[in-house]
């Protein structure tokens, strides 16, 4: 079941795999939240502490598990650029230039993003409408 416990589980595992490299150097929280058609999720951060938000939608398994994964990782990749984290800056703005793209793409999720491009093109729409309810 996709719940709030499962969700940090699969972030702490991409983190691990994906993200070796970057240092949690505050506590980060990560839950479920909003019934969005167009938006995947956010990050914030508020006195220290980082908060990652997950589309609640995504919880429903007629959604693609790699869809919250990316969209993990896509979080992961602002935390990383010092964006909603204590981590240095590293760029102005968070989606300069495509650089999430990018590294989304550096750190193994481009079969990934090609799904999603598809799935969200075609079968979302009918999706949302079936689970938003
Ligand atoms: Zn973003």
């Amino acid at each position: 079941m996709r719940d709030d416990a499962w969700l940090r589980n699969r972030m702490l595992e991409i983190w691990q795999i994906r993200f070796m490299d970057v240092p949690m150097k505050n506590e980060v929280k990560i839950r479920f939240k909003g019934k969005w058609k167009t938006k995947f999720g956010h990050i914030r951060m508020k006195n220290n502490i980082t908060e990652i938000v997950v589309n609640s939608l995504f919880k429903h398994e007629d959604v693609p598990q790699y869809i919250i994964d990316l969209t993990i990782a896509h979080e992961l990749i602002h935390y990383s650029h010092g964006f909603q984290s204590p981590l240095e800056r590293r760029y102005h703005y968070p989606h300069q230039g495509g650089i999430v793209r990018k590294e989304l793409k550096k750190r193994g999720f481009r079969d990934a993003m090609q799904m999603e491009r598809k799935i969200f093109r075609k079968e979302w729409p009918e999706i949302f409408k079936r689970i938003r309810s």
